[in-house]
């Protein structure tokens, strides 16, 4: 069966990245410098300088191509920035570079099959770059590049034309030719072309540096012309993931499921095509492989058929650097009577490179609770800092970032600029952390429903 293979730069409606607005927007990279090391406060991140260093160090690898199908784990306690770290990964790549953020247990849905659910993200997690040569349009603007042997200029560059006339440029070759040698214009010089007499005139290099030149250049296409002829044809690029590729082309489907967000299952005989198509468009020079980075939070949600698949999937050719993340220590790794580490199984552990977040020093705490203040344009007082800083260390820091847009409605309530120890109080009050809710749950002595779970039912949770 022929599969005509085709591509689309739709843009995907992508949940995970509308939760980023939130919890972690201030999240606007990994804050290292040129060497991958951590910068005290930068980038909206604070502390945790290892874990943040071996994440540039994976994103470095992945960037320069030398890695891919390898998997990292961020393992610590809640709330130590895992999943902070991995977005800030995420803004550090390009926008060429795909990133795909699942919640393992999104893998267990009714409408695909948990194997079908990971390739997705493993194939959303694959860019293809893809060069493509197109059409001009009229009225665009062209960047012509000059052969050394016609300009006769010691330089060889690139001249830009404006022009909104089609004749204009095919006719351009000859004019141009006899404009460049009677006007000894160099490489790097900006030229015009009059639309009524096709008249080919030197702006000068002073045009080069003037803010039109940059309004131009915003939409500067390229055509070469090697042997003094304008081509008609010029390159694109654009880059779209593996998983928009089968979308697109699954009969089912078709484009439009990409808008909907509901793709369903993709046959494997369409993906095999597909995968045969790139791999010529690769040796025909066409397109180029990018592999990006997924990431799987709460990674012991999953279950043991999955974890068999990420083993077998890692080893594929196509595969991305897999980050996961768990808070848990030993757990039982699901769809099985075994514990391990993390809840994943050992021969898994064995292949990731495991990285280690700690709970945060006070003064770790102090900055990320001012960043999130200033995110969330709230003022504390520095009394109600210091307050909100012990009451972190108290409770859990994602307690005391949470507590603090409910204690700005508080001061807002008694008409106050800032938020104050006594709004935090209240805010406190009102709402219980984790610690509280347990020993409230004890007092309440069984009165709640459902209450009495045994140990097979609680170890399957
Ligand atoms: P869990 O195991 O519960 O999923 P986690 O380790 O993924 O927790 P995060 O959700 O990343 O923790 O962190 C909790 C909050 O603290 C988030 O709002 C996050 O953006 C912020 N945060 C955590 N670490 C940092 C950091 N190093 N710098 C700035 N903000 C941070």
């Amino acid at each position: 069966m022929a599969t005509q293979i085709s591509t689309g730069t739709a843009e995907l409606r992508d949940i995970a990245k509308m939760e980023r607005i939130g919890a972690h927007s201030h999240i606007r990279g990994l804050g290292l410098d040129d060497r991958l090391e951590p910068r005290a406060n930068s980038q909206g991140m604070v502390g945790q300088a290892k874990a943040r260093k071996a994440a540039g160090m994976a994103l470095k690898l992945v960037t320069e191509k030398h890695i891919s199908g390898r998997a990292m784990l961020f393992a610590g306690p809640p709330s130590t920035g895992k999943t902070a770290i991995a977005l800030g990964m995420a803004q550090t790549l390009g926008p060429d570079v795909p990133f795909t953020m699942i919640a393992a247990s999104e893998v267990f849905s009714l409408a695909m099959s948990k194997t079908e659910a990971l390739t997705q993200a493993f194939r959303r997690s694959i860019g293809v770059r893809i060069k493509e040569e197109t059409e001009i349009i009229e009225g665009e603007v062209v960047e012509i590049q000059i052969d050394r042997s016609l300009t006769g200029a010691t330089k060889t560059g690139k001249l830009t034309i404006k022009t909104t006339d089609m004749e204009t440029i095919y006719d351009l070759g000859t004019k141009m030719i006899d404009s460049l040698t009677k006007e000894k214009i160099l490489a790097g010089d900006v030229i015009s072309i009059d639309k009524a007499s096709g008249k080919v005139s030197k702006l000068g290099r002073s045009f080069a540096r003037s803010r039109d030149y940059d309004a131009m250049g915003a939409d500067t296409k390229f055509v070469q012309c090697p042997d003094g002829e304008i081509q008609k044809r010029k390159e694109v690029v654009h880059t779209v993931s593996l998983h928009e590729i089968d979308v697109i082309n699954s009969r089912t489907q078709g484009f439009l499921a990409l808008f909907a967000g509901d793709t369903g299952e993709i046959k494997p005989e369409l993906r095999n095509q597909i995968n045969t198509k790139v791999a010529e468009w690769r040796e025909e020079g066409k397109a180029e492989i990018i592999p990006g980075v997924l990431f799987i939070d709460e990674v012991h949600m999953l279950d043991i058929e999955c974890f068999s698949f990420l083993n077998r999937a890692l080893e594929n050719d196509l595969a991305p650097l897999v980050i996961m993340a768990s808070n848990r220590g030993m757990a039982r790794i699901r769809g099985t009577n075994f514990r391990s580490p993390h809840g994943l199984p050992v021969d898994l552990l064995d292949r990731v490179l495991i990285v280690s977040t700690k709970p945060y020093e006070e003064d770790d705490i102090k900055q990320i609770i001012q960043i999130r203040c200033e995110e969330e344009d709230v003022v504390l007082t520095p009394e109600a800092l210091s307050a909100l800083t012990v009451m972190a260390t108290q409770t859990t820091l994602r307690y005391a970032l949470n507590l603090i847009s409910c204690a700005q409605v508080l001061a807002r309530k008694r008409k106050a600029e800032k938020v104050d120890v006594e709004d935090l109080r209240r805010g406190y009050v009102y709402f219980m952390d984790e610690k509280r809710s347990v020993q409230w749950l004890k007092e309440q002595q069984g009165s709640l429903m459902f209450e009495v779970i045994g140990d097979e039912a609680k170890d399957s949770m």
